[in-house]
């Protein structure tokens, strides 16, 4: 928990909502735009907007050897993101933090990388029912290439992994266990505390997809003893196009690097090239430097806020809105975890998910339908799709009101 004295306790929605300018936007009609999209991607404060602005009007210069002012603040500024990020994530060095464009980059860097190296024939990668089509597909190249399988951990109708199954899959051909921490559809928060002890004892390596737990919980990479955790910025209020990878040191410098180019060298000649050091092995090329740097003010935004207030604030929107959209009657929710963040999936009997979609854009509302990226998710509840909402710390129990509204006038049009 950040012990900024600036820290708000009070947690004022309407001056939270007052520093994402985006949300005055009015959409068909003059309407006042309810984003509930955020599990997609979280819309972004001033400060972070700011940032960037600030960067390309008084400082852009590519980094690392510059040899001038501009450069060496670039910097400065893009390496003091990785270390904001490592108080973030509480790993153990600034080095263990490398910068992405994204969750899916960070998975298949591991997996061409670390995967390449290290899965033999027969080895097992274990992964669950309801992983991002990015937690499963990197896994399935690389396990075509090697010979390696891919075994999936069964979860009940509620959504929520069962153990014992899980357990019982679990040997010393299990290789890697590749998790999301919280499930985009489901809202599920995965009990990892119980199931990477249980994985070590086979000594799996442990990569952890954070995509959706960054920007609701606290995370603690050591304490998890996870041996990879990724998230992408543009969920937790930054820009698009970075994120992160973190990997435990031993680890990293023991993998080859993922992209060839300038920065992740140390020489090179036609005969051999050599290698930089960890983390700017694996960061060829000029880097994201602007969004990096916003980066850092879009966590410095999220941990100025107390942690409990948060989480009370996002959880008092989740308990509200599953309460009245289970009034409504034929609607369905997907996902009824007993941990759970601010996610609800549902689908309403006799009605197209994309038609719902449709009708409430039309009112302003924003959310998502389809299958989220989890297709096999989908598959295994009997769906093809579903409708979404997601809130974020700016959303308010009276946009919940409007979205209930105008779902219920919706249903009524469409049954
Ligand atoms: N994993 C999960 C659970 C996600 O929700 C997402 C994006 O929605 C991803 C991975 C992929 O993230 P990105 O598209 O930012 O790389």
């Amino acid at each position: 928990m950040n012990t900024d004295t600036t820290t708000d306790i009070t947690f004022d929605i309407q001056k939270i909502r007052a520093d994402f300018p985006i949300l005055e936007t009015k959409v068909h009609n003059n309407k006042t735009l309810v984003y509930l999209d955020n599990a997609a991607t979280s819309q972004k404060p001033k400060s972070v907007l700011d940032a960037l602005q600030s960067y390309y009007t008084t400082q852009n210069a590519n980094i690392h050897r510059g040899a001038h002012f501009m450069a060496s603040k670039s910097t400065q500024d893009y390496e003091n993101t990785r270390l904001t990020v490592k108080n973030f994530l509480n790993a153990k060095h600034t080095e263990e933090i490398i910068f992405t464009r994204g969750v899916t980059e960070a998975i298949n860097l591991v997996a061409q990388t670390w995967g390449r190296q290290n899965l033999q024939k027969g080895d097992e990668i274990l992964l669950s029912t309801m992983e991002h089509h990015s937690n499963i597909v990197p896994w399935q190249l690389i396990a075509e290439e090697k010979g390696a399988v891919i075994k999936v951990i069964p979860i009940n109708d509620n959504g929520e992994i069962l153990l014992d199954e899980y357990e019982k899959l679990l040997s010393p051909k299990t290789k890697l266990l590749t998790i999301c921490h919280v499930s985009n559809a489901l809202g599920t928060i995965n009990p990892l505390e119980k199931m990477i002890p249980l994985a070590k004892k086979f000594g799996t390596t442990i990569f952890v997809d954070g995509a959706q737990a960054s920007v609701h919980l606290t995370i603690d990479v050591q304490k998890l003893d996870a041996d990879f955790y990724a998230f992408s910025g543009h969920k937790v209020y930054a820009p698009t196009g970075i994120g992160i990878l973190y990997g435990k040191m031993d680890i990293l410098e023991k993998m080859p690097p993922y992209h060839g180019g300038g920065e992740m060298i140390k020489d090179v000649s036609f005969e051999k090239s050599t290698y930089n050091v960890v983390p700017h092995k694996f960061e060829a090329g000029t880097p994201n430097i602007a969004d990096a740097i916003a980066l850092k003010n879009a966590l410095d935004y999220l941990q100025n806020f107390d942690k409990n207030a948060l989480h009370a604030h996002e959880q008092a929107l989740l308990q509200y809105a599953t309460q009245e959209m289970q009034k409504i009657e034929g609607l369905k929710i997907i996902g009824q975890a007993k941990e759970k963040i601010s996610v609800i999936s549902f689908v309403v009997e006799g009605v197209h998910h994309s038609d719902i979609g449709t009708l409430l854009d039309m009112e302003g509302v924003a959310i998502r339908t389809g299958h989220h990226c989890t297709q096999p998710l989908h598959k295994r509840l009997g769906l093809d799709g579903s409708a979404r909402i997601s809130f974020a710390l700016y959303n308010t129990l009276e946009e919940i009101d409007i979205f209930i509204n105008a779902l219920k006038k919706a249903i009524k049009m469409l049954l």
